[in-house]
């Protein structure tokens, strides 16, 4: 029988156990974290996203803060907004939703938020660290996995684990965490060869690909741990619903352990933008 990792449960107790760490922050330091969100346009899947990052602070005990932007905002506008909250003692953790509309440079903005306020973790220096190992912020999305993977499997040490896409937001943040913890890491991508038969060497198997239900069951090793990233939006008689880049069902009758989507990892995404916020606090005040 494959264990289902149940990403609802496991983030309402990260966000219980972080309000209660943020009480005592406030306690000692009198500083309320603060987070600021800012959305450009009127995307709706961005505008659920921010309503629930927003929503999730607030239940944490942070001050948050949502600024919107028209759709045709200009860059030095929204750089001016980043320049504000870089600068505003009050707001700890700043997170601009992405994708951004066309006319504005991501990578600039992503420059621009200040290192120690980038709790998206997006920022090169924050990256660099990752890489050599030493992050303090570090992307939601590959967090939440790997609290996922720990209460799971414990140990990750002598893993094989192989990651279904390179992004820089999922695929590669995961890999550089699994190999901190000692896995031994494969990537797949777009370009690979044989992913099939990489998939089915894998222990720990996540997909991050945007495909929908992309892996198979005969891809997956029987006992394997499967940690589906992916959200597609299909539409199936005449109804639209979510599903990952894993085939739930068929590849349920064969893993050891699997997310499901909705419900998995995106709920742990969330919970480790509030750890983020806290860390982020944190260092700035030096409790
Ligand atoms: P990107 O589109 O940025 O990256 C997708 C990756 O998958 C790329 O590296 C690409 O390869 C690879 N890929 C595409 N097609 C194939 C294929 N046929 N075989 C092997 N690899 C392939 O997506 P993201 O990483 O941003 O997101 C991935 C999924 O995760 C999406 O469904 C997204 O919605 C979801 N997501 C969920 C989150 C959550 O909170 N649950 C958060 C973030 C994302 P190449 O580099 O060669 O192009």
């Amino acid at each position: 029988m494959t264990r289902l990792i149940d990403g609802k449960k496991i983030s309402a107790s990260e966000v219980e156990q972080l309000a209660v760490d943020t009480r005592q922050f406030i306690a000692e330091s009198s500083v309320t974290p603060g987070l600021a969100v800012v959305l450009v346009g009127d995307d709706p899947a961005s505008q659920v996203y921010v309503r629930n990052k927003v929503k999730q602070a607030t239940a944490a005990g942070f001050n948050s803060t949502e600024h919107r932007l028209p759709e045709e905002t200009g860059q030095a506008q929204l750089n001016a907004l980043v320049e504000q909250l870089n600068s505003d003692p009050s707001v700890h953790g700043i997170l601009v939703q992405l994708p951004l509309p066309a006319q504005l440079s991501e990578p600039e903005i992503i420059r621009l938020i200040a290192p120690e306020k980038d709790v998206d973790g997006f920022h090169p220096q924050n990256v660099g660290a990752l890489a050599a190992g030493n992050a303090e912020l570090i992307p939601c999305t590959p967090m939440g996995c790997m609290i996922m993977l720990r209460q799971t499997l414990g140990d990750l040490s002598g893993k094989h684990a192989v990651v279904v896409g390179r992004s820089n937001i999922v695929g590669k943040p995961m890999a550089a965490l699994l190999l901190q913890a000692n896995c031994t890491v494969t990537i797949v991508h777009s370009r690979s060869q044989d992913i099939e038969a990489i998939c089915r060497q894998a222990d720990i198997l996540v997909a991050a690909v945007g495909r929908p239900e992309m892996i198979r069951g005969s891809w997956v090793k029987p006992g394997a741990t499967v940690i589906d990233v992916g959200i597609n939006a299909v539409e199936s008689g005449g109804r639209r619903r979510l599903v990952g880049d894993v085939a739930f069902n068929e590849v349920s009758e064969v893993a050891g352990a699997i997310t499901p989507v909705p419900g998995g990892v995106g709920p742990m995404t969330i919970a480790c933008l509030m750890k983020n916020t806290l860390t982020a606090a944190r260092q700035q005040i030096s409790v």
